[in-house]
């Protein structure tokens, strides 16, 4: 899509706004979950409350966003988003609540995938939503030169002087100060999301 010029019908066909004029630009480490989740908590709190599909509805995205980023997402989220944000643009009075839903629409139109991945196997692809990933050191990587270690200001990594180091994943808090210090030619610290086994009724319902 990077041939779509850049005038008012065109970015609205692709489902977005020309706003004013801004374009960010983002790679595969930005999810797309979190990303709306963003937006939608900048809207929810810009709606002067006037009418009830923006007041209400900008509340509900969010909510639903958020439970999605959690790990708490539920086979229908995507159907409901969708359905939501169709009324809250169709029934606001004002462009806040006519547009405040694109960043939903428009994620789940582009990256549906994403929202699957979180909502059905528990997993963030872009490796941002905090409750659905965890930091690893892997131990083949690892030359234990202990830069680790001063960054993790809750005590989670230990590990000795030219030792492999652990990080200790009940006390982490993933902040993910210690990726930032290991250094980029060992790179021995990584993002996991792993797929996770779901029970036999969720996998039932899916399919
Ligand atoms: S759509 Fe506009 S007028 Fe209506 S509640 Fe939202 S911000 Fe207020
Ligand atoms: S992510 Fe943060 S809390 Fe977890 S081990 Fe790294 S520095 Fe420590
Ligand atoms: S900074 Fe990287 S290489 Fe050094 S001890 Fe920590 S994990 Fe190991």
């Amino acid at each position: 899509m990077l041939d779509t010029p850049v005038d008012y019908d065109s970015l609205n066909a692709a489902g977005t706004i020309m706003g004013s004029g801004g374009v960010v630009v983002m790679d595969e480490s930005t999810c797309m979950v979190d990303f709306a989740r963003y937006f939608l908590d900048f809207a929810e709190k810009e709606s002067c409350g006037k009418c009830v599909p923006c007041r209400l509805g900008t509340k509900q995205l969010l909510q639903i966003l958020e439970g999605i980023c959690a790990g708490d997402g539920r086979p229908g989220d995507i159907e409901l988003l969708e359905e939501l944000g169709r009324g809250i643009k169709a029934g606001s009075l004002c462009g806040l609540g006519q547009t405040a839903p694109n960043p939903a629409l428009t994620t789940i139109r582009y990256f549906r995938d994403e929202y699957e991945a979180h909502i059905y196997e528990k997993r963030c692809p872009a490796g941002v939503c905090k409750s659905l990933i965890s930091y690893y050191i892997d131990p083949e990587l690892c030359v234990g030169c202990t830069l680790c270690l001063p960054s993790c200001s809750s005590g989670a990594i230990s590990g000795e002087f030219k030792g492999v180091h652990v990080i200790d994943q009940s006390v982490c808090t993933k902040c993910g100060m210690c990726i930032i210090k290991c250094p980029p030619k060992v790179s021995a610290i990584e993002i996991i999301s792993p797929k996770l086994e779901l029970p036999k009724p969720v996998l039932e319902e899916v399919a």
